[in-house]
């Protein structure tokens, strides 16, 4: 009994005295339950035994299999429900994702191209890049602070280069749209959100709609063709090429809209409407065509010839992350003698 004694004491996690539960092992070579180990960290990036730097995220630890089954030995019953908790626990900051700010709006299916260089975007980039590969573009025009029920797109990281000071060249994909539900700076990342959030998708359309939507989008792809083939060209290399699908083409086509009628096509929940904001854009109102949605006035900014192609324009520069100092960005403007 002396020895089971002694292997309790040996499988005992520093941080909760219990014995060790989905034990992770540090590079420092201390052990932890996953869950207590992650439960420190994001207090403090440091071993709780041995204070060494620990700029690892517990998610990238590999369970330590010969202690899980030694632990899971001395009480199987009590490890099982112990196990059930801790995964539940994991789940949960899986499901949070940290944020990133811009004053635009992307649309599911839109390819984005990030320079990051701010301090708590560092820290993202190396949080998710080798771990989930996801964080949520979240447009914001006034304080890059989240609230409840704001609305963005969740990324997913496709390639990414890390500089060897930290900037990082970000390539992602954005998936579908999200609405955060709750969200926290996390400590020690220089202010870095990170947020819950659930989906948000358009509701189902009835039959009558999906067969507007279709009309209109006809039109709309045709009025592309003939007036924009060069502009649409262009636009293609970006954003890929016009979609199959009636919903994919209304965000296909959000991007051509003036950054007013942006926002309205972003928060809807109704793939008709968004399809009327385009068509309202591309088509003009010179067809009679009435819409609820219309009533809500235009910036002023026409989407004709123009606005296309000068969207076209845009699509081919990166969207810079151009907020924080300017020291850090690489200069573009030549010297005056
Ligand atoms: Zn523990
Ligand atoms: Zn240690």
């Amino acid at each position: 009994m002396q020895s089971m004694d002694g292997i309790s004491k040996m499988v005992q996690c520093p941080v909760c005295l219990d014995t060790l539960c989905l034990p992770v092992t540090t590079p420092c070579g201390h052990n932890f339950c996953a869950v207590c180990l992650n439960n420190c960290l994001k207090r403090q990036k440091t071993c709780p035994v041995c204070r060494s730097v620990c700029a690892f995220e517990v998610t990238e630890l590999a369970v330590n299999t010969v202690l899980a089954e030694i632990c899971e030995s001395l009480n199987p019953e009590k490890y099982t429900k112990r196990v059930l908790e801790s995964n539940k626990q994991m789940r949960e900051w899986k499901a949070s994702v940290p944020i990133f700010f811009y004053n635009s709006y992307e649309f599911p299916g839109t390819r984005i191209s990030l320079h990051l260089f701010e301090a708590r975007y560092k820290i993202m980039v190396k949080r998710i890049v080798h771990t989930s590969r996801k964080f949520i573009f979240l447009p914001n025009f006034v304080n890059y602070k989240p609230a409840r029920n704001d609305i963005g797109v969740l990324c997913e990281v496709t390639k990414c280069e890390i500089l060897p000071d930290g900037r990082a060249m970000l390539s992602a994909k954005c998936t579908g749209r999200i609405k955060i539900v709750d969200s926290w700076i996390e400590p020690g990342t220089q202010g870095l959100y990170y947020c819950k959030c659930e989906g948000y998708s358009d509701q189902e359309s009835n039959d009558s709609e999906l067969e507007s939507m279709h009309n209109m989008r006809l039109q709309i792809s045709q009025r592309l063709a003939f007036q924009h083939a060069e502009a649409i060209k262009e636009f293609s290399k970006c954003h890929g090429c016009e979609p199959i699908d009636d919903i994919a083409f209304t965000f296909w086509t959000s991007n051509f809209l003036n950054t007013c009628l942006q926002r309205l096509a972003f928060t809807t929940q109704s793939s008709l409407d968004r399809m009327k904001l385009v068509f309202q854009t591309v088509i003009g109102s010179e067809n009679n065509f009435e819409s609820d949605v219309m009533t809500v006035t235009d910036d002023g900014e026409n989407c004709n010839e123009s606005r296309v192609s000068s969207l076209a324009q845009k699509s081919r520069n990166v969207v810079a992350d151009v907020r924080g100092d300017s020291d850090n960005r690489e200069s573009t403007t030549e010297e005056l003698v």
